[in-house]
Formats: structure tokens, C-alpha cells, sequence
């Protein structure tokens, strides 16, 4: 793992690795060469950390997106039939070359995003193991299956879709990046990436990477830009024949209405507003260890994250009294300090939603205790961790998501109740439950509408494992071979032996 130095290491670090972003502005990466748009447009990109400007950016629009579809196109002609054994190697070279550089990624994530080192330092380094994973299943990645009949042979064999479009998010954006785009290149597949606006820089190092590693040109193209601009020219392209998308529930049926003529096949990593149920038989000690987690780390910017906290009510004041206690010790401050536990919010617009909600509990009749050990400096981007006690599951703090380091507190009665209020909302990530009943962790497990469910844990990863919502939390699995169901078309193909009948038409004799 990439260890964050001291607080005055990473402060000199930064101001090594800083510069160079400020003294020109960000550029695409298209066919291999890294070039301004064609407008000259640019954007400006602010840290949370102080709102301090950290360089300009290029920001593209139709006729970028154009020429990075079609290096992706020309591109995908050699890459899609390049040995897998080689795109093994290749990728397995970015993994190298993300972990050689993982504390300077882990340092510029963390001025660029907020997120606390503590956090992006383990990051960076699942990015290479993104990386790895499926630089390993490469060489496997076209096998079929075999479905013979008594006059056929069937097989089937599996071959990459065409360039991706990948559109990532602001809140892990490295991490997320490599999820998407490392097994599109195992696939055979290339990519155009059009990374959040908000959080640009991790995008540009992945990019020289790839080009270091010997990544083809092409065959990973980066065009910075907005949403509603380069993110939707990317969604309409009809070279472009799939969209990998991470972000909001709303931009996701944006995207959806985008794609439409086109027929894009989509896969969507969408919102989340995340149950963590805790019974009164749980081991309260540890389910108050994860709840805590799950919520205010990664500044609770986290898809997965377990911002709605459904307990039994016979422990509920107490359960209360006992998140209250901690939370008041949790350290709010800069996100390169290696003690800091929550950063600042991404950006001043994500920062005025998060304290917004503030008075919407109030408003609704929810307690709203505030954490952190103090003030924080309404001006700035940073802000304490929050619970909305004593709150209703019809509040819109228990069903709208905040993006931010907030929990809202639903007491229930029983197992049914319990299971009602965690599906009684439009979306369906993740869910967490806590209980030493083994049957009933099943029985909920099962009832549960979500598309992953951990029992007696926090969110913990298992590469293989499918990772994926349900209801407006998205389509489609990600991880082992579930991505490749996506990246790829399956083809089948019938042989016959010689023998069987063929229905002659024209011919009465
Ligand atoms: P967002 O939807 O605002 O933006 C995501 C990306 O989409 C950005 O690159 C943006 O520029 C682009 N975009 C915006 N409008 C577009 C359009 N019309 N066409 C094409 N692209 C467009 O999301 P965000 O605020 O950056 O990220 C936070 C959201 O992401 C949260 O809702 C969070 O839950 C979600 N998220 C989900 C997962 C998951 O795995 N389910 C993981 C991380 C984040």
C-alpha cells in the first residue's frame, strides 16, 4: 500500500507536483498525442482545499470528441486482435507504473477532490489492482462455451464491442477511472474517457501512464470537458458503441434519452441512499465501527456509502448517544494532514446541497447534531460530520441522497418493519446489515432490494464479485466476468456434422 508521508512531506510533495498543472493548461489525449481543443476553450479548475486556482484545463466539445472517436475507431481495428497475452503485459505494465507513482497520485487526487490521503493512498493503489485483475483475464477473455446438439456443433465466442465511452465522477475519480477502463482494455475494446470537470488531474496522470506503459495510440483517448457539452457529444457519437457512465441517477436518464438514437448499450453506476440496518442482538461495538466508516469516510462523497441508519428502536437512543460521541471527535481539516478523517467537499455548489439539508431537517423534525470538534468556517468548503436524529423514513433526508458526511437515523420495530423502510425509496445500491441471527441475516439479505448486500461488514471488495444496483441505482454488474458481459457481444456459432435435414421448398419429385 502506498503510505502517505507527514503532514510537511506531503506539503512538499505538493508543492513539487503542483506547478506543472498551473503553468499550462490540461490537455486531451487523443491518438496518442496530447493537444488543446480545437476551439482553444479552456476551464479553470479550483482545489477545495482553499478554492486556490490550479491550472486551466482544455475543454472540449464536438469536434474534440470527433477526432478521439475516431483514434478510438482506427485504434480498435489492431487492438480488439492484439494477443491477449499481450494486452496482459501492457496492462500489467500500467498496474507498475500506478504503483511507482501511487503517492504522487494519492497527493494530487486529494488536492483535486478533497478526499482525505489517508483515503486516496489505498486508492491509488486499487487502481493497479483494477489494473492487474484484468490484465489477467485478458488472454481468457474471448472464451466461449461449447453446446453441442446431435446435427450441430454451437460454440460460442466472446469479442470486444467496440470503443467505450467512459464517463467518470468527481468523488474517486482515479479509482473509478481504472474500474471502467481497465477491463475495457482487457476486452479488446478502446476507450474515450471524459472525466468529471470538478476533478480532472488524476485523468491526465492515468494518461501519461498509459502512454508510458506502450498503450497503443488510441486506444485510450481523454477529453476533458463538461457534461452537457463533451460528456453528451460522447453519449451521441455513432462511432462510440457503448457508455460506461458513473454518476447521477438524473444525468444517468440523460444519458439514457442521449444514447437512444444511437442504440448505445449503456451500463450505469448510478446513486444511492444506502440502509445500514442494525438489530439489538448485532455486536453494537462493531456495527457502530462500520456505520461510523461507511458514512464519514471518503467526506461521505461515496456511492456505497451507508447514509441512511435504520435501528431497532429498543437501542435507538443509545445507538444515537453512542454516533453522537464519536462523531464529535472526528477530525475535519486539510486533506493532506494524514490524521485528517474528513476533507473538504469537492466544490462550492456540492458544498451549499450538503449544508442545505441542515435546515431541511430541521424543517422536517429531525435532531441535527453536528460533529467535528467545532466550527468550521461557513466561507470555506469544509464541513463537520452531521446526524439527523430521531428522524422519519418519509423525511427527505432519509430519501433524498446528500453526497456528503451526513447520516440520518430511522428507528424501526421489527425485522418486517425493518425491511419495509430499507426498500421504501427510489433507489437500491448497496444495503448493510447487522444481526448475530443467522437466519434472519438471510431472510433480510434476500428481501433486500439492492444489488449488493454485506452481513456484519462495512464495504468490502472482492474484485470477482459482481458490483451493480437496482431501481435508479443503475444497470448492469461490474467485476470479473460480469464486465466483460458488457464490454463484449457474445457470438454464436452452429455447425452442422453433414447429416441433418434441410426442408427442400421448389423441389415436389
Ligand atoms: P454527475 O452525474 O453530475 O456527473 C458525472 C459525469 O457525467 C461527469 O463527468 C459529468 O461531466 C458527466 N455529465 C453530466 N451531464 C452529462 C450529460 N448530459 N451527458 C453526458 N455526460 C454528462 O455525477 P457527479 O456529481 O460527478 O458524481 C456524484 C454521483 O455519482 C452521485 O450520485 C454518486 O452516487 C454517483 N456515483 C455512483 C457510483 C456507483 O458505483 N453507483 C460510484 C461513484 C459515484
Amino acid at each position: 500500500m502506498a503510505a502517505a508521508g507527514t503532514y510537511e512531506q506531503n506539503l512538499a510533495t505538493a508543492a513539487e507536483l503542483m506547478p506543472k498543472f498551473g503553468a499550462a493548461p490540461l490537455l486531451h489525449l487523443i491518438g496518442g498525442k496530447k493537444v488543446a481543443s480545437a476551439s482553444g476553450a479552456t476551464f479553470t479548475n479550483n482545489s477545495p482545499i482553499d478554492g486556490r486556482v490550479l491550472g486551466e484545463v482544455a475543454s472540449g466539445a464536438s469536434e474534440d470528441i470527433d477526432a478521439a472517436a475516431a483514434a478510438a475507431k482506427e485504434a480498435f481495428a489492431t487492438w480488439s486482435v492484439t494477443p491477449g497475452a499481450e494486452r496482459k503485459r501492457i496492462l500489467h505494465r500500467v498496474a507498475d507504473l500506478i504503483e511507482e507513482r501511487a503517492l504522487e497520485i494519492a497527493i494530487v487526487e486529494s488536492i483535486d477532490t478533497g478526499q482525505p490521503i489517508r483515503f486516496m493512498a489505498a486508492a491509488a493503489v486499487r487502481g493497479a489492482a483494477n489494473f492487474r485483475f484484468f490484465a489477467d483475464l485478458a488472454p481468457s477473455a474471448n472464451d466461449g462455451v461449447s453446446l453441442p446438439t446431435e446435427d450441430h456443433i454451437n460454440y460460442t465466442m466472446r469479442q470486444p464491442i467496440g470503443p467505450i465511452g467512459v464517463i467518470t465522477p468527481w468523488n474517486t475519480p482515479f479509482m473509478l477511472s481504472t474500474w471502467k477502463i481497465a477491463p475495457a482494455l482487457a476486452s479488446g475494446c478502446t476507450v474515450v474517457q471524459k472525466p468529471a470537470e470538478w476533478s480532472p488531474l488524476s485523468a491526465a496522470l492515468l494518461a501519461d501512464i498509459a502512454l508510458e506503459a506502450g498503450l497503443p495510440p488510441g486506444v485510450l483517448n481523454v477529453v476533458h470537458g463538461l457534461g452537457e457539452t463533451a460528456g453528451k457529444t460522447l453519449t451521441e457519437h455513432t462511432d462510440i458503441a457503448a457508455i460506461a457512465f458513473v454518476g447521477e441517477s438524473s444525468t444517468g436518464t440523460a444519458i439514457q434519452i442521449q444514447g437512444a438514437p444511437t442504440l448505445k448499450r449503456v451500463h450505469f453506476e448510478l446513486g444511492g441512499k444506502n440502509p445500514v440496518i442494525v438489530f439489538d442482538d448485532a455486536d453494537l461495538e462493531r456495527a457502530l465501527d462500520a456505520v461510523i466508516f461507511m458514512i464519514y469516510s471518503l467526506n461521505g462523497e461515496r456511492c456505497t456509502s451507508s447514509s441512511r441508519l435504520l435501528v431497532q428502536r429498543s437501542i435507538r437512543d443509545d445507538f444515537e448517544a453512542r454516533i453522537e460521541q464519536r462523531i464529535a471527535a472526528i477530525t475535519v481539516g486539510d486533506p493532506l494532514d494524514p490524521a485528517t478523517e474528513i476533507g473538504p467537499i469537492i466544490h462550492p455548489r456540492q458544498c451549499a446541497k450538503v449544508r442545505s439539508y441542515v435546515d431541511i431537517a430541521k424543517q422536517d423534525g429531525a435532531k441535527v447534531v453536528v460533529g467535528g470538534g467545532g466550527d468550521v468556517d461557513p466561507d470555506s468548503q469544509y464541513v463537520n460530520p452531521m446526524m439527523f436524529a430521531q428522524a422519519e423514513n418519509n423525511m427527505r433526508v432519509a430519501q433524498e441522497e446528500i453526497f456528503g458526511p451526513v447520516l440520518t437515523v430511522i428507528p424501526f420495530d421489527d425485522e418486517a418493519d425493518a425491511v419495509a423502510k430499507a426498500n421504501d425509496i427510489e433507489y437500491g445500491l448497496a444495503g448493510y446489515l447487522w444481526t448475530s441471527d443467522t437466519g434472519r441475516a438471510h431472510r433480510v439479505a434476500r428481501d433486500l432490494e439492492a444489488g449488493m448486500i454485506w452481513v456484519n461488514s462495512q464495504n468490502v471488495r472482492h474484485l470477482p464479485a459482481p458490483f451493480g444496483g437496482v431501481k435508479r441505482s443503475g444497470i448492469g454488474r461490474d467485476g470479473g466476468d460480469y464486465s466483460f458481459g458488457f464490454y463484449m457481444e457474445t457470438k454464436n456459432i452452429a455447425v452442422a456434422y453433414g447429416d441433418h435435414i434441410i426442408p427442400k421448398l421448389g423441389n415436389h419429385d
